[in-house]
């Protein structure tokens, strides 16, 4: 169960609110609301605020901002506003990297961006290592990059942006196999007043920002990946795995319009351009 949190506000860098035990949920039967689409929409600190107050704190840390992945008593939200960003950018990168691999389109560019999310998640004393236990999916690449390019004499970054073409897939490859990491149990529970229990199969889930990263898991698992609309940048959760361009019809008119509109001015340049020229052909 997960705490929801009260009174959430922000005052500079720091997010103020209380924990909220008595409106606990569970995690894993949260994922029908897609909280990690909710999440990655947050544009501003209200609205991260409004997510904070109905899905509680993406982690727990002790007062002096160390991780808590125990239960213990002194436990509270973590409060820093910036890592909260770091993990919105790691993930949305991510995702928009898996996205470029299936489509074999813009990968140098989803990688470079995923890359220095990764390094930018990693760097300070607050950092996503110490939350995940995972190590950044980085150093994987920096092992690839020692089997590919012995000689090579560039950082790693400066090799993302230089490698050479038929090194981009596997190297992406490497990077989304290295980020997010699943762990399953089997929980026993009672079975209503009847003698036997009933043995289910559940995520490992010991925080809001780990569930998040299962949840985009669960949905590569059920083939229906959050899309990310070409309109207005927001994810959505498309109602069939069919791939859909924009998040609703309001986009879709939009770009309709839009496109109608260049369309015309085409057009117009172009009977311009024919008039100009019979009209210089008269003179
Ligand atoms: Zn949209």
């Amino acid at each position: 169960m997960w705490p929801r949190c009260k009174g959430v506000t922000i005052d500079d860098d720091c997010i103020v609110c209380e924990i909220d035990q008595e409106n606990a949920y569970d995690l894993a039967d949260a994922y029908k609301d897609a909280p990690h689409s909710h999440f990655l929409n947050c544009s501003s600190p209200a609205e991260l605020c409004e997510f904070i107050e109905t899905y509680g704190p993406l982690f727990l840390a002790t007062k002096d901002g160390r991780p808590v992945l125990l239960p213990r008593d002194d436990k509270q939200p973590l409060k820093s506003l910036a890592f909260y960003w770091k993990f919105q950018r790691w993930l949305k990168s991510l995702l928009k990297l898996i996205r470029a691999l299936k489509d074999s389109t813009g990968v140098r560019q989803a990688m470079i961006d995923f890359f220095d999310a990764d390094l930018a998640a990693d760097r300070g004393d607050l950092n996503l290592r110490s939350f995940r236990h995972e190590a950044p999916a980085g150093l994987r690449l920096a092992q690839f990059m020692k089997m590919r390019d012995p000689q090579s004499a560039m950082g790693l970054g400066e090799w993302l942006r230089n490698m050479p073409e038929s090194f981009v897939l596997d190297a992406a490859a490497v990077l989304v196999h290295a980020s997010i990491v699943v762990r399953s149990r089997l929980l026993v529970r009672r079975k209503g007043m009847r003698k036997g229990r009933a043995v289910l199969a559940r995520p490992v889930l010991v925080n809001l920002g780990q569930a998040i990263e299962w949840m985009c898991w669960e949905d590569e698992f059920l083939k229906n990946p959050l899309e990310f609309c070409q309109a207005c940048e927001r994810s959505f959760r498309p109602k069939s795995g069919h791939r859909r361009k924009y998040c609703g019809n309001k986009c879709a008119q939009k770009m309709a319009s839009k496109e109608y509109r260049r369309r015309e001015s085409l057009k117009k340049r172009r009977e311009d351009r024919i008039r100009n020229k019979a009209s210089r052909g008269r003179r």
